[in-house]
């Protein structure tokens, strides 16, 4: 099993009432799979990918990446999500004032040197039909461009696990099918996804739908 969440608790405070978004939640993933987790507004989607993902801390529960503990350590934790995993956000945050091409290969200069990190930003950008577009500024690329350069920028480390927040949710109809047909190529080529959209269509190209309830 690649992930695995264990009898997860999450609750959060509003003034003095209580939001109670998972409840003993348990979910498995082996590698190679490509899971949504829908559910209408509200229901605790976000809260769940931060949770898997290594973001935010669930109040009870484990998190298992290769049967390990993410939560043990801080450091460790660090290591986990810079070496294995990669996300992707409904808003690209994209650097302004870099290109697309520096935009990926920044992040990848942690684990390498710069030389070798630009090659395989160059490298990716080109596999997701980008190669003309690797010196632009985001300005100067459409919105599903822009996303498709955050994927690149998500993959730049060769990460497992890639955990995508509604990353249509600023596209029109056809760029999100763009984006989703990357998302499925990466798939084939062995990438674990968990994708989290309130669209039912887009659900409907991952391997298994996992629906969220408001409690
Ligand atoms: P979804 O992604 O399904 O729309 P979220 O995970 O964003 O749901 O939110 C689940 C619930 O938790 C919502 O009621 C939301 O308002 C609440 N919530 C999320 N994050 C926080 C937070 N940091 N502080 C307080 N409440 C939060
Ligand atoms: P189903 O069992 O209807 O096929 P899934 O296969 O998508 O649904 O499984 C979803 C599982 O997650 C169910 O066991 C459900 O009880 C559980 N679940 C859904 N929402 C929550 C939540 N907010 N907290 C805890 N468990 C939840």
């Amino acid at each position: 099993m690649i992930l695995e969440a264990k009898n997860l608790y999450k609750n959060y405070t509003k003034g003095n009432s209580i939001i109670k978004v998972l409840e003993n939640f348990s979910f498995e993933m082996e590698k190679g799979d490509f899971v949504a987790v829908v559910g209408p507004s509200g229901a605790g989607k976000s809260t769940l990918l931060h949770i898997l993902g290594g973001l935010e801390k669930p109040d009870d529960g484990f998190v298992l990446f290769n049967g390990e503990n993410i939560y043990n350590n801080d450091k460790n934790l660090d290591n986990i999500r810079n070496e294995h995993f990669g996300f992707v956000f409904q808003f690209h945050y994209l650097l302004d004032d870099f290109t697309a091409l520096e935009n990926v290969a920044i992040p990848g200069m942690i684990n390498g040197s710069e030389k070798d990190a630009f090659e395989r930003a160059r490298d990716i950008l080109a596999k997701m039909g980008l190669e003309s577009r690797i010196n632009h500024f985001p300005k100067e690329l459409s919105g599903g461009e822009q996303q498709r350069v955050a994927i690149a920028r998500a993959l730049i480390n060769s990460p497992s696990v890639l955990f995508a927040d509604e990353p249509t949710g600023n596209l029109d109809k056809d760029n999100s099918k763009i984006v989703i047909e990357e998302f499925k190529r990466l798939n084939a080529e062995g990438l674990s996804i968990i994708l989290v959209t309130h669209d039912e269509k887009i659900a409907s190209v991952a391997k298994r739908i996992l629906r969220v309830e408001k409690l």
